[in-house]
């Protein structure tokens, strides 16, 4: 049997497990837990052909991990034969001083607590599957990886704010930048897809999914991303408004009435595309454009107005761009999105062929013209294999 990697993405109210066989990166199984702790939760998971769905109520993280490994035993697996010699943990920040793949213990735990203050909607509910995981699965080692990882060696001039020096030390503020496991994994794909020396590349990774982020990346170096302190800095997101004048918030706490906790809500989870339009996920956004809705309308050309801004900023910053990567569910499959990004581009290099980019092949491929100066690629992120690789490497 080959060694395998069971990989954890902890949500507050959602399991995801993926079993994954780092050196072939080959899936075993993968599955979620959903609405974990409601009336109606839901457990899905996906076996060889076999596909499970179960609904009721999952009272909370342990029962849904225990839950998912029932799924697999009714799948006709059993995780003990499955080859697992380590549990990789997705852990969303890792804070000025956690950066590498690290194996867990009582003071990691310790130290992922005291960052609660920095992601308090992404790194408690880890802490929380990383304690529940620890407890069913004791006799594993269980390595945490960090979604800011990739970004932790920023040139000061992008990962420093302008604000007062003090503050910002005292209080751990820099930008950090997120989704860093599929930034890296993406652009070392890119490489490998083009077959050339990661060093030798400049490149611009679009990650495009409910969440968003986009990054520089000179010769396999981060040099900006689009996220900062919190994953709500940058690109206009499914919910996530992106970048916005601080003022606003200060503005609406003074004179709107509305507490912090709500505006933060509102700007994580109200805000962005459906927060514009009523829909996060572009396809129904773009039914509603094609029915005549005008808000749909303008949520589409605020998303890809942002984008392209940033896309110009990253031209400007690397000096010339090797190559520009789409990836994640919105990156991976809107041609729409993709297009207009990077329409009317030619004189900066970037020419995307249309018959390409409308292609509905998947997997890695190139959607750029031949003459195209820059190449432009689309390629599938796989977080899941990045964790397990990383995960493997340590243990
Ligand atoms: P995350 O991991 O951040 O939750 P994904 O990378 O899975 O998100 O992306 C999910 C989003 O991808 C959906 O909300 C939707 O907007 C978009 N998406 C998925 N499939 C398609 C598609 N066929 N066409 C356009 N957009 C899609």
């Amino acid at each position: 049997m080959t060694d395998t990697v069971l990989v954890l993405n902890s949500g507050s109210s959602s399991l995801k497990f993926q079993l994954v066989a780092p050196e072939t990166g080959a899936s075993v199984f993968d599955g979620i837990v959903e609405r974990i702790g409601e009336e109606t939760s839901i457990a899905k998971l996906r076996l060889g052909e076999t596909a499970i769905t179960r609904e009721g109520r999952v009272a909370d993280h342990e029962a849904a991990l225990r839950l998912a490994f029932d799924l697999v035993a009714e799948a006709g697996e059993n995780l003990e034969h499955l080859g697992v010699m380590a549990v990789g943990h997705r852990v969303v920040h890792g804070g000025p001083t956690l950066y590498r793949p690290t194996i867990i213990d009582d003071a990691l735990v310790a130290e992922l607590r005291d960052l609660a203050a920095l992601a308090p909607l992404h790194n408690p509910p880890a802490v929380l599957g990383i304690d529940v995981a620890r407890r069913v699965l004791p006799d594993l080692p269980h390595v945490a990886v960090f979604d800011t990882a990739f970004f932790h060696d920023l040139p000061a001039a992008a990962a420093t704010y302008a604000i007062d020096r003090q503050v910002a030390e005292k209080w751990r503020i820099r930008r950090y930048g997120f989704h860093g496991t599929s930034h890296d994994f993406v652009s070392r794909q890119a490489a490998e897809f083009l077959g050339a020396p990661i060093e030798s590349l400049n490149q611009i990774v679009l990650h495009l999914g409910n969440g968003a982020s986009a990054s520089a990346i000179a010769g396999g170096r981060p040099i900006d991303t689009s996220m900062g302190l919190t994953p709500m800095e940058g690109l206009v997101m499914g919910t996530r408004a992106g970048d916005i004048d601080a003022g606003i918030i200060s503005y609406l706490w003074r004179t709107a009435d509305m507490g912090v906790d709500e505006i933060e809500t509102m700007l994580n989870r109200r805000s962005g595309m459906l927060g514009l339009s009523g829909d996060s996920d572009f396809r129904a956004v773009h039914q509603r454009i094609a029915a005549g809705d005008q808000d749909a309308q303008l949520a589409y050309e605020v998303y890809i107005h942002r984008l392209r801004k940033y896309v110009g900023a990253y031209l400007a910053l690397l000096g010339h761009c090797d190559v520009i990567t789409f990836t994640a569910g919105v990156g991976e499959n809107d041609a729409r999105v993709r297009r207009d990004a990077l329409g009317g581009l030619s004189r900066l290099g970037i020419e995307i062929d249309q018959h390409l980019n409308e292609s509905p092949a998947r997997g890695a491929r190139r959607i750029s013209a031949d003459k195209s100066p820059t190449t432009v690629l689309v390629i599938p992120t796989d977080e899941e294999l990045a964790i397990a690789r990383a995960a493997f490497g340590v243990v």
